[in-house]
């Protein structure tokens, strides 16, 4: 099951402090994954690392906040001046905010960027019968991507690799495909590499063998 805990944040725009809601733990049991590293489950929330100020509305990166304190669930429904706090608004949405920049470094932008491609392919992910096709700005997002991953890093490399099948760079898709991946990464590697050579540029559910998603925390 996924599990939350409380806890009180400071905004560094306007200084008001808000309560937000934090994954705790959570696990991809009976999850279904795909391509793109997207994972949906019933027991899976990631979560988001960014939030809305409920003051000033301002996007705020939860990592670069102040943390007044963690709440459990008993102490808030005591605590009266706690209760009083509003609550921070997860961004759950990246694809218009893309426009807005809101990043200082290039985990930040992947993190966004990343997200906004999910988003992109959820008609397709979750419909046979909607179009893959890509749109100017769905492809100007995966083409900042391609810039800004590391292909040193296996993870990054297998997410280059799944962004330039769907982009329909199939040679490159490939290029970047050959190298050795270990462990689950390979099982995943070998699943893009298939479609690649079918010519297949949709995302897709990953084969239950695999058990992972094709990249992890380090940049998703
Ligand atoms: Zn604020």
């Amino acid at each position: 099951m996924t599990s939350y805990v409380l806890q009180v944040l400071k905004c560094t725009a306007c200084e008001t402090e808000f309560v937000s809601t934090e994954v705790a733990s959570c696990n991809t049991f009976d999850a279904v994954c795909y391509t793109d590293g997207f994972i949906e489950g019933p027991m899976y929330d990631e979560g988001s690392r960014l939030l809305e100020c409920p003051a000033c509305a301002k996007c705020l990166w939860r990592g670069n906040l102040p943390a007044m304190r963690y709440v459990s669930e008993s102490e808030y429904s005591r605590d009266a001046a706690c209760k009083a706090l509003p609550w921070a608004i997860p961004v759950r949405r990246f694809a218009g905010i893309v426009d807005a920049a809101p990043w200082t470094n290039n985990a930040q932008e992947s993190y966004v960027r990343i997200r906004a491609w999910w988003e992109a392919n959820d008609g397709c992910r979750h419909n046979q019968s909607v179009s893959s096709n890509i749109s100017c700005s769905e492809v100007a997002n995966l083409d900042r991507l391609l810039v800004i991953l590391d292909p040193s890093d296996p993870q990054e490399a297998l997410i280059k690799a799944e962004i330039l099948r769907e982009l329909g760079r199939m040679d490159e898709c490939l290029h970047h495909l050959d190298r050795r991946f270990d462990n689950d990464l390979d099982a995943v590697a070998s699943q893009i590499r298939i479609l690649a050579q079918d010519g297949v540029r949709r995302v897709a559910r990953l084969s239950p063998h695999t058990g992972e998603r094709p990249a992890r925390e380090s940049i998703l």
